[in-house]
């Protein structure tokens, strides 16, 4: 084990899918981080469409994607609080947890870039932990000068300078509410056991 710092990974997760875990992977291998904490959202402050299933069937898809796995782990925090799911709040609260010291960072993926100038605070959650950025397919890393507005250039350089080299990965959890939805086969996309819970609990049949 080392002591680089921790990944902290927050998304809908609705459901979790192979995209998140192997982008997750390489991010942690490329930070050489302890660990990476999955934090599935409330609800999303900066998404317009929301979840589709409930908070339970989201946490359980996603403690069931990753158990067994030692580099992983869930935490259940921003469904435990009230309202929206501030990532600010988020990583005040595992600065509580692992102190001053640890680095923070937290991942997002390319599409979500150009949402950041949305989100709570974004200015001081740039200080307070360090966002880092996945490939995803059809998503072009350009759109940073979209947040001058909001951050200084020092800030944008250090969001810049933590793209990551991840693989591109093209799976959407849209698009696996929408197979599940048309009764097309959902494995490969996501864990079995993931895919077995979904077919299980006809999730996204209304989709
Ligand atoms: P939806 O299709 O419902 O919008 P999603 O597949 O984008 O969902 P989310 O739970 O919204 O999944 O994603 C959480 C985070 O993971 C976001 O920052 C998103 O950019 C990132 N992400 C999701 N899928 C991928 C992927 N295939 N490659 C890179 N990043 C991804």
């Amino acid at each position: 084990m080392n002591n680089n710092g921790i990944l902290l990974f927050g998304g809908t997760f609705d459901p979790i899918h192979h995209g998140h875990l192997i982008i997750a992977r390489a991010a942690a291998e490329q930070l050489q981080v302890e660990k990476v904490i999955l934090i599935p959202s409330a609800q999303p402050p900066h998404k317009t469409n929301a979840a589709v299933s409930t908070t339970k069937d989201r946490l359980r898809m996603t403690q069931l994607a990753v158990a067994g796995d030692t580099l992983f782990e869930v935490s259940d925090c921003e469904l435990q609080r009230r309202g929206p799911s501030y990532t600010l709040e988020t990583v005040r609260y595992f600065r509580g947890l692992y102190g001053a010291e640890i680095q923070l960072y937290w991942l997002i993926g390319a599409d979500s870039v150009g949402e950041l100038l949305s989100w709570y605070r974004i200015e001081q959650l740039v200080d307070e932990c360090i966002i880092v950025t996945a490939s995803r397919p059809d998503y072009h890393l350009d759109q940073f000068s979209a947040l001058q507005p909001a951050l200084k250039e020092k800030q944008i350089k250090r969001i810049k300078k933590h793209i990551l080299n991840t693989p591109m990965i093209d799976i959407s959890a849209t698009e696996i509410r929408r197979r599940a939805g048309q009764n097309l086969s959902i494995y490969y996309l996501t864990t079995p056991k993931v895919a077995n819970y979904i077919i299980n609990r006809r999730l996204y049949k209304n989709e």
